[in-house]
């Protein structure tokens, strides 16, 4: 996660990697798929001919056709998912608007209490959002416009709403990062229902808690959840609105150390799911506030108020950083196989597509050798046979050639003899003729 000054990403990092990575691996599975039709097109075409093409193989390749279609749906549903959680007003919605440098969700309402936003990038120069019971997704042209459109959708608990926001406006959606904001901890929700249905995809889960306050017993719970289900989940603890530690510098460090000490246990000795030293990289204090407004006008390039902004501001903002560093360090690493830690998800994700694609395009490689030899004993047999007509050929012309030359010889004879008989005819008619003029003279 090499970030650049203003908060980009460099094309180093894992981020652009992931994105560039499946841009590839899709290109390449467009081209497998254009070679499975022409194969499968080439081998219906040659069916007819006898020998060739066994039916096993034309089978093949239009089951092959169809996994090909399979692992392309899958890449495009590939995304890095993150997923936010904590009690309402902790500011998740406000975390998430820092990251996307926008006011994309609204904050502070009510009305989205009971269901999960999932805010995805699109390729469409519009806003718009999808929910689970219309199909018809609903138009938003602004942000304001989104709020409006959320208090007119009949949402249903649990229920998830797809918000499609354009990938042009925002470096991290266009790397295919998916963000979810959940409902608030504090709402006793069927949380093995909510596990099951919205987290087991997630790549990587924060906790967005509150600072002025301490980790909650719910919050805990929901997450000691989610470990028993999902093997070492990839936690972030955000102690999010320590700007209010502004007001009470003298305490400011005192309490800090208590609430790190509080995550770091949470997470090494409770959950177990990382070390205490590696949990203390997981834990920031930060203000989403303050984050979010100074983003939002570097993006504008207009000067942010300074009432805005907090003593010390600049430290939050710059842990806010650090923990987009650390989070997407940790996104670069396989949360599926935490035991190859140096496995990053580039590779988890794509493995198996990787070696489906090898596999198929070998088999099918070995399908068009064995219709090609099949073709080749085909062609060999043909000009033996062709051969063999060419032999015979030769040998009737032959003959004919000699029987023509008999021929010629008893024609030849014939007419010889006729002319003999012909000429001793003559020459006896002659002589006859003489004898008479002979006598006649006498
Ligand atoms: P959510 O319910 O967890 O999504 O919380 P929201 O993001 O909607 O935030 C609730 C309220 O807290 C909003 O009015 C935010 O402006 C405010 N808020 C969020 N983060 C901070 C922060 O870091 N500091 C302060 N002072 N207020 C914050």
């Amino acid at each position: 996660s090499r970030k650049l000054g203003n908060g980009r990403q460099s094309p180093t990092s894992p981020l652009k990697l992931f994105g560039l990575a499946k841009k590839r691996i899709n290109d390449i599975f467009v081209d497998i798929s254009k070679y499975m039709h022409e194969t499968n097109t080439f081998l219906v075409e040659i069916a007819q001919e006898e020998g060739i093409v066994e039916q096993a193989q034309g089978e093949q390749t239009a089951k092959y056709i169809e996994k090909v279609r399979g692992i392309q749906e899958m890449l495009g549903r590939d995304r890095m998912k993150v997923a936010f959680y904590g009690r309402t007003s902790n500011g998740k919605s406000t975390v998430i608007n820092a990251m996307l440098r926008s006011k994309i969700l609204p904050t502070g309402i009510g009305h989205t209490t009971n269901c999960f936003l999932q805010v995805e990038g699109t390729d469409s120069e519009e806003a718009y959002i999808l929910t689970e019971d219309q199909p018809q997704p609903l138009s938003v042209q602004s942000i304001s416009g989104l709020a409006h459109a959320l208090s007119t959708v009949r949402l249903k608990p649990d229920s998830t709403i797809h918000i499609c926001w354009p990938k042009n406006k925002c470096s991290l959606l266009k790397d295919d990062v998916i963000f979810l904001d959940s409902p608030g901890i504090d709402l006793s929700p069927d949380m093995d229902s909510w596990i099951d249905r919205h987290c087991l995809d997630a790549d990587v889960f924060v906790l967005v808690a509150n600072a002025e306050s301490t980790l909650m017993q719910t919050e805990k719970n929901f997450f000691h959840k989610v470990s028993t289900k999902l093997s070492k989940p990839n936690i972030f603890i955000l102690n999010n609105r320590w700007d209010a530690s502004a007001a009470e510098p003298e305490m400011q460090e005192e309490v800090k150390q208590q609430h790190l000490e509080r995550s770091v246990a949470f997470l090494a000795d409770e959950l177990k799911v990382v070390d205490r030293f590696e949990a203390e990289s997981h834990v920031f204090f930060v203000s989403a506030r303050e984050t979010l407004v100074t983003r939002v006008h570097q993006e504008t390039g207009t000067p942010t108020p300074s009432g805005a902004l907090l003593e010390g501001f600049q430290g939050r903002v710059f842990e806010f950083c650090n923990f987009e560093r650390k989070f997407e360090e940790c996104i670069s690493q396989s949360v599926y196989l935490q035991e190859c830690i140096s496995q990053s998800a580039v590779q988890t994700k794509f493995e198996q597509h990787t070696a489906n694609g090898k596999l198929i395009t070998s088999d099918v490689r070995m399908i068009m050798e064995s219709v090609f030899e099949a073709s080749a004993k085909r062609k060999k047999c043909c000009q033996q046979e062709n051969h063999e007509a060419q032999d015979k050929l030769d040998y009737t012309a032959k003959q004919l050639n000699l029987l023509s030359a008999e021929i010629k010889d008893k024609i030849k004879q014939m007419t010889e003899e006729v002319e003999r008989k012909v000429s001793n005819a003559f020459t006896e008619e002659i002589r006859r003729l003489a004898i008479l003029v002979d006598e006649f003279d006498r």
